[in-house]
């Protein structure tokens, strides 16, 4: 018998026993069935013309069929249905065809099971994951919201904070006044003693108000002149009480563009380096020593702030730039800025890298690790662009005037110090 009068033979059979054993419930089974007369069309089509391209449309909608909640449930599997299909197809003709027709029909038809099934896991396949990265991006704008919505807190709740610690503030300083004028000694003392907490309430809430500007990208630069040198005695004079109450040493070098006019927000570089010198002090045990050093590189200077502290894992090192880098640690919270160890709320360095990130440049560290016996210490890098040029050109015009005026003064003296002579070759 010739393989499509087989087909014809066995079609009724083939569709009985496959919809009752494939189709879930009556309702999936009509459309099923549908599904199943349109398949067995195609097979015919295929074996008369021994092109499987007859199949593509079918297994292309097949391919693509598995819904969002099938998915899910990880219960929808195509390529199941046309396995199961093989095997029953063997079945049916085996019960219903002589031998030779049933092998002969089977020779013909399993190279075509076996075609749908890798086009079908290939479709579902491409199915499966466009759903996952879907799932992957829904699930990154998911983290990206709950992250703006942690930082709307903080800006809100440092606002919120800031009108009664104002209040608090001006309310306070007007008592220490007049006390003093009265001679109270000892409620004069505890009334400082309020005073100091709330400027740390205040460094706290401005910090929170930082991370929210940098978080946010609205931190805005106020381009000036900066000299190094200068950031850096400033630096010096406040960390004196500091260093010398920690009995720590703090060693400041001149080096090459320290002294260069660079373009940059001088208040906002200041924090930055307060932030980490005060973080060096911080994590350097009694008798320690801080260095601060740099150098020119092409387009930049290169500051390095170096301790002999406790150091830091290198585990830690990926995180302490991330705000609250710090949160786990609550047995370190809430101690003076400068005490040994004494953890803040791990803000100081996502604010140092912001603002140097917004002025072009980069921030790392370097540590061997932590160790509190053998101290290891860590060297925090800075790299600042050597900006020649301010954001507003009538400042850069102004400044740079300044600059050339300053030069042809300093030119001006060393003249008259070393008058030239008449040798016209020297
Ligand atoms: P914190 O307010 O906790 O000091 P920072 O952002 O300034 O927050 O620093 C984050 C963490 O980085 C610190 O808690 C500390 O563990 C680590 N760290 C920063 N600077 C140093 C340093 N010089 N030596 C050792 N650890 C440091």
């Amino acid at each position: 018998m010739a393989i499509q009068d087989s087909l014809q033979q066995i079609r009724t059979q083939w569709m009985e026993r496959i919809s009752r054993e494939l189709a879930r419930g009556e309702g999936v089974r009509v459309g099923f069935v549908e599904q199943l007369e349109r398949f067995y069309d195609l097979i015919e089509q295929t074996v008369i013309t021994g092109d499987t391209a007859w199949l593509d449309p079918i297994l292309y909608d097949w391919g693509h069929s598995p819904t969002e909640t099938n998915l899910e449930e990880g219960d929808y599997d195509v390529s199941f249905v046309i396995n199961r299909m093989a095997s029953l197809t063997i079945e049916v003709a085996r019960e219903n065809l002589s031998e030779k027709d049933a092998l002969e029909l089977l020779a013909a038809v399993v190279p075509i099971f076996t075609h749908s099934l890798s086009v079908v896991v290939r479709y579902e396949m491409e199915t499966r994951v466009a759903h996952i990265s879907s799932e992957l991006n829904k699930t990154q704008e998911k983290l990206q919201e709950l992250d703006h919505n942690k930082s709307s807190f903080i800006s809100v709740a440092a606002h919120e904070l800031k009108t009664p610690l104002t209040l608090i503030e001006g309310y306070t300083t007007m008592m220490v006044d007049m006390m003093e004028q009265a001679d109270q000694s000892p409620i004069n003392s505890l009334l400082k003693g309020v005073n100091t907490g709330i400027l740390r309430l205040r460094q706290i809430i401005d910090d929170m108000i930082d991370v929210s500007l940098i978080d946010n990208h609205l931190l805005t630069l106020n381009f000036q002149p900066v000299w190094i040198s200068h950031l850096l005695n400033l630096l010096s004079n406040e960390l004196k009480k500091a260093v010398s109450g920690r009995k720590q040493t703090l060693v400041i070098n001149q080096f090459d563009g320290s002294d260069m006019m660079i373009y940059g927000d001088s208040e906002r570089l200041y924090q930055a380096l307060n932030n980490v010198a005060a973080n060096a002090i911080k994590y350097t045990p009694d008798g320690g020593t801080i260095t601060i050093n740099g150098r020119m590189l092409p387009g930049f200077i290169e500051i390095t702030i170096t301790d002999t502290g406790i150091g830091i894992s290198l585990e830690h090192q990926a995180t302490i730039f991330e705000k609250f880098g710090q949160l786990g640690r609550t047995d370190l919270h809430s101690s003076g800025k400068t005490k040994f160890k004494g953890g803040g709320p791990g803000l100081g360095l996502p604010i140092t890298r912001g603002i140097i990130e917004a002025h072009g440049g980069t921030i790392w560290v370097e540590s061997e690790g932590y160790d509190e016996v053998k101290l290891k210490g860590s060297t925090f890098h800075i790299l600042f662009p050597t900006r020649t040029e301010a954001t507003d050109p009538l400042i850069t015009k102004f400044f740079g005037r300044f600059e050339q005026t300053k030069k042809e003064i300093e030119t001006d003296t060393s003249d008259k110090e070393n008058p030239p002579t008449n040798n016209p070759s020297a």
